[in-house]
């Protein structure tokens, strides 16, 4: 099996080294990712500024690219253009923090995983529930394995990705696996403002993680109670509820002013 590893935390996080030594054993590795931190970039891409990519270096070897860019930068240069023909799988991660609710939107570990699945590539993105440098890389790189060998025969629709999520505890201590939705918990913002060395106020961007009113089968409640949460995802938004109930209705409504008119 081929894999192609990327990330946001950069080509130099802990979660990458991880997830890298977890999965050579079991895989052929090709790795791309973010030259620096790209956490909360979400699904931009690089267009007004070359790409540059750098081999990375790590205890004298040779690891993989570092890409100037952003985590989907790093896949679609990667898959389409760097590797010679597709990989089986593309394994974003490991995210130091975890990747639930409305923080999907903004997550660049799931982007990279995204812009894989829109390039026809089965992907995963894997998270830690823990923000500090001190999480438990190794419990999420084996859940990582496991998925990775399991993933082949899951027979994924094309277009749909894994977002996996993992408690910040001992393999030994999860409770389980659980198939999960996008939960609607979310980080509440707090802006902290402060002047600067020249006297001109400016903003920084705080916030704590609130817990709202789940569903039974949400991502973080999954996460909470000690299980390894997967979710699928796919890129369509649609609201298809809105659109079927009101599709008739809408469309009588905004037709009728231009006919209107027209008399
Ligand atoms: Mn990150």
């Amino acid at each position: 099996m081929r894999i192609l590893l990327s990330n946001d935390d950069g080509i130099d996080a802990p979660g990458l080294r991880a997830l890298a030594a977890a999965l050579a054993p079991v895989a052929e590795l090709f790795i791309v990712a973010p030259a620096t931190e790209q956490s909360a970039v979400g699904h931009a891409i690089t267009m007004r500024d070359p790409l540059k990519v750098r081999k990375w270096h790590r205890d004298d070897e040779f690891f993989g690219y570092a890409v100037s860019g952003t985590p989907a930068d790093c896949v679609k240069i990667a898959l389409c253009t760097l590797m010679k023909r597709p990989p089986d799988l593309v394994v974003s991660g490991i995210n130091q923090g975890a990747n639930l609710g409305t923080d999907i939107i903004y997550s660049g570990t799931v982007s990279a995983a995204t812009e894989g699945t829109l390039l026809g590539v089965p992907s995963i993105a894997v998270s830690v529930n823990c923000y500090e440098r001190t999480a438990r890389f190794d419990t999420a790189a084996r859940v990582a394995a496991t998925l990775a060998a399991d993933v082949p025969g899951m027979k994924m629709p094309r277009g749909t990705l894994l977002n996996v999520n993992v408690p910040n505890v001992a393999y030994e201590e999860l409770k389980g696996w659980r198939l999960t939705s996008q939960g609607r918990s979310k980080f509440v913002e707090n802006y902290i403002r402060r002047i600067d060395p020249r006297g001109t106020p400016y903003y920084w961007i705080g916030g704590k993680f609130v817990e709202t009113d789940e569903p039974a089968h949400a991502d973080y409640l999954a996460v909470k109670h000690g299980f390894v949460s997967i979710t699928p995802l796919h890129f369509d938004v649609t609201d298809y509820s809105f659109l079927h109930a009101s599709k008739a209705r809408l469309e009588r409504m905004f037709n009728r002013a231009p006919r209107t008119r027209r008399r």
